[in-house]
């Protein structure tokens, strides 16, 4: 990601206030924005006469594996919206909702060159308007003892969101990045439970060339917390290939979280579950295995995950 790369101008040629923003990205091409649910319906009404719908719902910040999803999108659908929201409902107080990267023109331009149709980009009280009441509370894999551990109220802001954008957009697939497995996990579940219309594809991680799953948290980093920061993935990939071997899981694990403390991360939890259900692993008999990995590194926490 190069975010010191200035984005070409854009020029805005409807009001912002207004329900639909045509913006032009300097370069010839026009990014529909809808703003408002009225703007969104106006919009999907002309979309869904071209064929299949694809979303990808983001928060924005946008990186090559944002990019890696809205061009899966493109390859699997007619028409490609890209959602972009900071949900504030998954956010703890304590959080970085205020200080989250935001580059809206930036991903606009991007998103030009990548031929999305659409951005679906609500402000919070479109979203959550006044005397907003609802929320979605997933259990099974929302409640496997790994992110939820650690910030409990995020699977259920994230469930909710993601439940409200299936229903305002009606895509026929949705695009979600493998970086965040659990996730990807809770937002399959909520789907089939809720019979909502849409299917979810799981989409792999994109890495910088060291190895560091791309994040819009990685411009938090300072230049040693960077240069520390693959060992994150380094440590997955050596106890995935013991595993693989037929090391025993718990020792294997034990030597990672080791090794992750000595390069400075404070360890959440560095875990081994089988693929579908999350549930803890005990041997390789139990698997097919995911390695999930969660730490922070200096005040930037970062997740990760691979298969054996
Ligand atoms: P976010 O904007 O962080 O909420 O991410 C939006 C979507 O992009 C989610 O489905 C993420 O899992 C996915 N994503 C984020 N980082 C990556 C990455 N490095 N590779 C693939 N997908 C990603």
């Amino acid at each position: 990601m190069n975010r010191g790369a200035r984005a070409p101008a854009l020029i805005i040629f409807r009001a912002p206030n207004s329900t639909d923003i045509e913006v032009n990205d300097g370069m010839g091409r026009n990014i529909h924005v809808a703003r408002s649910i009225v703007a969104l319906d106006r919009a999907l009404r002309r979309i869904r006469r071209a064929g299949k719908v694809a979303l990808v719902p983001t928060m924005g910040a946008l990186h090559k594996g944002h990019f890696a999803l809205v061009r899966q999108a493109r390859r699997r659908a007619a028409r490609v919206i890209v959602s972009i929201f900071v949900n504030p409902a998954q956010f703890a107080p304590t959080e970085d909702f205020g200080s989250y990267p935001r580059t809206f023109a930036h991903d606009l331009a991007e998103l030009g060159k990548l031929d999305v149709d659409l951005v679906w980009a609500p402000d919070a009280d479109v979203m959550y308007p006044q005397g907003f009441a609802t929320r979605i509370v997933p259990e099974g894999p929302a409640l496997a003892g790994l992110e939820d551990r650690f910030r409990p109220h995020f699977f259920g802001g994230v469930a909710t969101v993601v439940a409200k954008l299936f229903t305002q957009c009606r895509p026929d697939i949705a695009m979600f990045g493998e970086k965040d497995f659990q996730q990807l996990k809770v937002v399959t579940r909520m789907a089939r439970d809720l019979d909502l219309p849409v299917r979810v594809i799981g989409i792999p991680t994109v890495r910088e060339p060291d190895g560091l799953a791309l994040s819009s948290r990685n411009a938090y980093l300072s230049a040693a917390e960077r240069a520390a920061a693959p060992t994150l993935y380094r440590v997955l990939k050596g106890c995935a290939a013991k595993i693989a071997a037929g090391a025993p899981i718990a020792r294997t694990l034990d030597e990672g979280r080791t090794e992750l403390a000595d390069a400075g991360f404070a360890l959440d939890y560095l875990e081994a579950r089988h693929v579908e259900t999350l549930a803890a692993v005990a041997t390789g008999k139990d698997g097919p295995i995911r390695l999930l990995v969660a730490a922070r590194i200096g005040k930037t926490r970062l997740i990760d995950n691979i298969g054996v």
